[in-house]
C-alpha cells in the first residue's frame, strides 16, 4: 500500500510520521519550495489532544524537541470589559497546554521526514492505482491518496467538489506589539489570554507569547524570538479602506488607553486581515481510496483556536485506521473525523458570532453572567 499525502502542513506531516512509525510506505508531496519557505506566522496554541496525538506519531526526539521549543499555554483564561475591567478570570487547567510557533512546529514536523518540495499538486486520475499530476509535468503513482492541502484543497475541490468553505463576513485584523520595547503593558494582559467583551458587536483577543526560538540540528535558528502580545480585533461591518490600524483605532474610540496604544504602538508590517471562512456542512459520502484531513475537509474559524488540533486529531485517527486494517481503515476514520470534524466546525462558527456580533442586549446579558459566575463559585464550575 503506497500512500500519498499531498500537503505538508500540520496534520499531513504528522500522518506522515504516524505511518512511518506503523512501517508503511508515505511519501509526501508539498508545493513549498524549501522547509524554510515559510518563515512566518502566529504562535499556535496545542491542547491536549493534539499534545497527545503528537506524541503518539512523532519520533520520541521530535517529541522531545517540541517539548523544549514550545512555551507552555493555558495560564487561565479571562473575560475582561472595554476599560480592562476583569468580568471573569477562568483558572488553568490541570493539563499542559503549548504555545508553539507554526515555524517551529513545522520544523520539529519535517524533521526525520524526506518531504518532495516544490510539488504542487494538480489533479489526479484514477485507474486501479491512482496517478498524481503536479504543475511542474511530474506524476506519481499511489494506492491510498490523502489531501491535506489546508483550506483551498484542490485534493478536495476534484474528489467532492461540492464540498468547500464560504466566507462568514466577519472580519479579523490582527497584529503583533513586540515586547521588549513595549514594558508598559498592563499585567492583566501578559499573565493569560483575554477576550475583550465590549457592549457593542465586535471582540478583541488578546495573548502574549515568550521569546522561545528553535535550533535545529545543524545549529541554524529559526524564527523569531522576541516576545510579543498578540491582539486580534474582529467585527462583521469593517471597513479597511483608511488603513488596518486606523480601521480599528476608529472602532476602539473610547475604550481603554492601553488597548488603544497596543494596536497604535504593533509594527504595521506585523498587521494583517483575515476574512473569516468556514465549511459548509454536507453530507457524509462514501469511502473511497481518496481522503482528506485538517483544514481540507472541515476548516473553521479561528476563534476555538482548535483547527490544529482537529487536523492532529485526523492525522492520529488515519495512521491507526491505516495501520490496523489497511485501505478499508478509511471508511472507518472517514465515520469518525465526520462527526468530531464537523462538530467542531458549528460550534467554531458558533463562537466567532458569539465574538463579533450579538446585540448590545445580549452582549450586556452575557456581561452580567460572567460577572455573576465570578461572584458565585459553583456557577462559575457548573458553566466553565
Ligand atoms: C489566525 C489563525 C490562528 C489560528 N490559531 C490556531 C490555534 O491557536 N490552534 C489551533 O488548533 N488552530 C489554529 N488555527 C487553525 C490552524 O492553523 C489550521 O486549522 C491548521 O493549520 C490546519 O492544518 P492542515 O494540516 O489541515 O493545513 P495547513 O497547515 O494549512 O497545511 C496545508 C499544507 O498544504 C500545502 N499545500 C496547499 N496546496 C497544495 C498543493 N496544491 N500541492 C501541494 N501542497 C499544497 C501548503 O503549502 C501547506 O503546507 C488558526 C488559524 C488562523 C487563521
Amino acid at each position: 500500500m503506497r500512500i500519498a499525502v499531498v500537503g505538508g502542513g500540520i496534520g499531513g506531516l504528522c500522518l506522515a510520521h504516524g505511518l512511518r512509525k506503523a512501517g508503511l510506505d508515505v511519501a509526501v508531496y508539498e508545493r513549498d519550495l524549501s522547509r524554510t519557505d515559510r518563515l512566518q506566522g502566529y504562535r499556535v496554541h496545542i491542547n491536549p489532544d493534539g499534545a497527545a496525538a503528537l506524541k503518539e506519531c512523532l519520533p520520541a526526539a521530535n517529541w522531545a524537541r517540541f517539548e523544549q521549543s514550545a512555551g507552555t499555554s493555558g495560564n487561565g483564561f479571562g473575560f475582561l470589559t472595554e476599560q480592562l475591567k476583569p468580568l471573569l478570570v477562568l483558572d488553568p487547567e490541570e493539563e499542559k497546554h503549548y504555545s508553539a510557533s507554526r515555524i517551529t512546529l513545522r520544523q520539529v514536523l519535517l524533521d526525520g521526514l524526506d518531504v518532495r518540495f516544490g510539488k504542487r499538486f494538480e489533479r489526479y486520475e484514477q485507474d486501479g492505482a491512482i496517478t498524481l499530476h503536479f504543475e511542474d509535468g511530474t506524476t506519481a503513482e499511489c494506492d491510498v491518496l490523502v489531501g491535506a492541502d489546508g483550506i483551498r484543497s484542490r485534493v478536495r475541490e476534484q474528489y467532492l467538489p461540492h464540498a468547500g468553505t464560504e466566507e462568514v463576513g466577519i472580519t479579523a485584523v490582527a497584529g503583533k506589539l513586540f515586547l521588549d520595547e513595549n514594558d508598559w503593558v498592563p499585567r492583566r494582559l501578559l499573565d493569560r489570554a483575554n477576550s475583550v467583551v465590549p457592549t457593542s458587536r465586535c471582540g478583541m483577543f488578546l495573548v502574549s507569547h515568550d521569546g522561545l526560538g528553535y535550533t535545529d540540528a545543524d545549529g541554524v535558528l529559526f524564527d523569531n524570538v522576541r516576545p510579543y502580545l498578540m491582539w486580534a480585533y474582529a467585527a462583521n461591518d469593517l471597513d479597511l479602506r483608511e488603513g488596518l490600524q486606523r480601521a480599528v483605532l476608529r472602532r476602539i474610540e473610547g475604550w481603554s488607553p492601553e488597548l488603544r496604544r497596543i494596536v497604535e504602538s504593533s509594527h504595521a508590517d506585523t498587521v494583517s486581515q483575515w476574512r473569516i471562512r468556514s465549511s459548509k456542512p454536507i453530507e457524509q459520502w462514501e469511502s473511497t481510496n481518496v481522503t482528506l484531513l485538517g483544514d481540507a475537509i472541515h476548516a473553521m474559524t479561528p476563534m476555538r483556536g482548535i483547527g490544529a488540533n482537529v487536523a492532529l486529531r485526523d492525522a492520529q485517527l488515519l495512521a491507526r485506521k491505516l495501520a490496523e486494517s489497511g485501505i478499508d481503515g478509511i471508511s472507518a476514520y472517514e465515520a469518525e473525523m465526520y462527526d468530531y470534524g464537523f462538530a467542531a466546525v458549528r460550534d467554531s462558527l458558533r463562537a466567532a458570532r458569539q465574538f463579533a456580533e450579538g446585540s448590545p442586549f445580549s452582549r450586556t446579558l452575557f456581561r452580567t453572567v460572567l460577572r455573576t459566575a465570578a461572584a458565585v463559585p459553583a456557577l462559575k464550575r457548573a458553566m466553565f
